[in-house]
Order: structure tokens, then C-alpha cells, then sequence
């Protein structure tokens, strides 16, 4: 579904993304980790186009994205293929961000009515079912500020859904979370997992990473440093780095 060939990112002065490949081909649940910093966020955000990068490739569906301009000008070339590829890969940020002057239902039909100009029955049926999908049905009619924080995350991952994107891309899904209310946002996110869904998961938790994914990336100050089926990267890490790290994480 995405694919990252050489891709090199600086803000100003500073390289974060130095030359990063990645795959996520269909049905796969790709895990990112690495320290603060190693330029995980900004790598999700560069295949979500909500950044631009210096170097390399972005392919969704083989599609390469092109970019025109310069400096503060600098923009995708082509709005049709941008709302394209940002309806097809949804977004769940560490935060929820959620609307706060939307109640939960309307959140999750948000972006299906606006940006897609679906039909409101249709997109209520859906986002309804969405919602029980994640195990807060019962909470469609409340605002955001009523539920609790896995509550919300479990509703932004519903509106995510409603989107029916080829991809679902997650920024730290649990870290803002309490221990208790992780476990119920990592229940969802292992029934997706096991859909088939096609997932890019960037996570500081190593048991979920583990536990979910297809293929594990070890991204190091903007390098990948190693990578592979989590029984070998976590079972037997190759570099001293890597090795370092999960004895600091887990
Ligand atoms: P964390 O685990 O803390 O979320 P990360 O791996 O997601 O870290 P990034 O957020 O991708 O790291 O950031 C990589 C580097 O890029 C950091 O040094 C950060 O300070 C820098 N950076 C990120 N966003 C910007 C920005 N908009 N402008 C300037 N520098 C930035
Ligand atoms: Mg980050």
C-alpha cells in the first residue's frame, strides 16, 4: 500500500530522516520504535503528506507523490491525488484530538460527510457500527470531555475507520494512556490486526509491537538501523544499539 524509497527530511540545519526505506504492503501491521527523537513521528507524517521531505519517494499504491515549489511554497503538485492518499491513510494520533464541540457520533461522521460528500443515513449506519466495533456504542450522543481517555482513543480510532482507508497509520495510540485504559485501546487495535488490516504503528510499547506486527522497524537517529519479523528483532537483536535499546524499554 505505502511505500518509502530513500527518503531524506531536514528541518533547516537539522537531518532527521536520513535515507529510510520502508514497506507496508497489504494486510501487514508494520511496527516503528526507536528513541525520542530517531524521527519516528516525523517519518508517519511525511507518508501522510502532512510533511515534505529534501529526498527520496513516497508510492501509495505504487503512485508516486510529486511535489512542486520551493522553500514556504513548496506543496504537492497534484490536490486530488493529497485528498486521495489522506482519505486513504487515516491517522490516530497519541492525543485523540477529537472535536471537542462534536459529540462522539458526529466526530466519527465528520470527515465521511465533509470530505467525501457521502449520504448522512449511510454514514450514521456506518460510524454506529464503528462505534460498537471499538466498544463505546452507548456513548454516540456524549461529548468527547464525558468519556475517559481510552474511550476517546477507541472513538478516534472509529473515526478513522468510518474513512475506510486502505491504511490506518498510529502515533503512539496508548502513551497518553493510564496502564488500565491501554489494555482497551491495544484490544482494539489487535482485533484490526488480526482483520488484516494494513497498519504502520509507531509505539513505545514493545510487547504490542511484538505481539501485532508483521515486520518491526528500529529507526536510530534517522537511519534504520535494524529491521525485521519481531521473533528475530526482539528474540535475537543483531546490533549493540538495538540491544541497548530494548534493555532500556522493556
Ligand atoms: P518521540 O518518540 O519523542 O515522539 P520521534 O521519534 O517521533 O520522537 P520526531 O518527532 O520525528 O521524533 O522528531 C525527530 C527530530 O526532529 C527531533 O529532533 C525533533 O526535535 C525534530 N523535529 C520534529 N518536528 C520538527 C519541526 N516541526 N521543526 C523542527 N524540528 C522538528
Ligand atoms: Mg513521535
Amino acid at each position: 500500500v505505502i511505500e518509502i524509497r530513500d527518503l531524506h527530511k531536514s528541518y533547516g540545519q537539522l537531518e532527521v530522516l536520513k535515507g529510510v526505506d520502508m514497506t507496508a504492503p497489504k494486510g501487514h501491521v508494520i511496527s516503528l520504535i526507536g528513541s525520542s527523537g530517531s524521527g519516528k513521528s516525523t517519518l508517519l507524517r511525511c507518508c501522510n503528506l502532512l510533511e515534505d521531505s529534501q529526498q527520496g519517494d513516497i508510492l501509495f499504491e505504487g503512485e508516486a507523490v510529486r511535489w512542486r515549489g520551493t522553500g514556504l511554497n513548496r506543496h504537492p503538485a497534484d490536490k486530488a491525488q493529497v485528498l486521495r492518499i489522506r482519505t486513504n491513510l487515516s491517522m490516530v494520533f497519541q492525543q485523540f484530538n477529537l472535536w471537542a464541540h462534536m459529540s462522539i457520533l458526529q466526530n466519527v461522521m465528520e470527515a465521511p460527510l465533509t470530505v467525501l460528500k457521502r449520504d448522512p443515513a449511510e454514514v450514521e449506519e456506518k460510524a454506529r457500527g464503528y462505534l460498537a466495533k471499538v466498544g463505546i456504542a452507548d456513548k454516540a450522543d456524549v461529548w468527547p470531555a464525558q468519556l475517559s481517555g481510552g474511550q476517546q482513543q477507541r472513538a478516534a480510532i472509529a473515526r478513522a475507520l468510518c474513512m475506510e482507508p486502505r491504511a490506518l497509520l498510529f502515533d503512539e495510540p496508548t502513551s497518553a494512556l493510564d496502564p488500565e485504559l491501554e489494555q482497551e485501546v491495544i484490544k482494539v487495535i489487535k482485533a484490526l490486526a488480526e482483520e488484516g488490516r494494513t497498519m504502520i504503528i509507531v509505539t513505545h510499547d514493545m510487547k504490542l509491537a511484538a505481539d501485532v506486527s508483521d515486520h518491526v522497524v528500529f529507526l536510530h537517529k534517522g537511519k534504520i538501523e535494524e529491521e525485521g519479523p519481531p521473533d528475530t528483532l526482539f528474540g535475537n537483536p543483531q546490533t549493540e544499539r538495538l540491544r541497548g535499546f530494548l534493555s532500556a524499554t522493556m
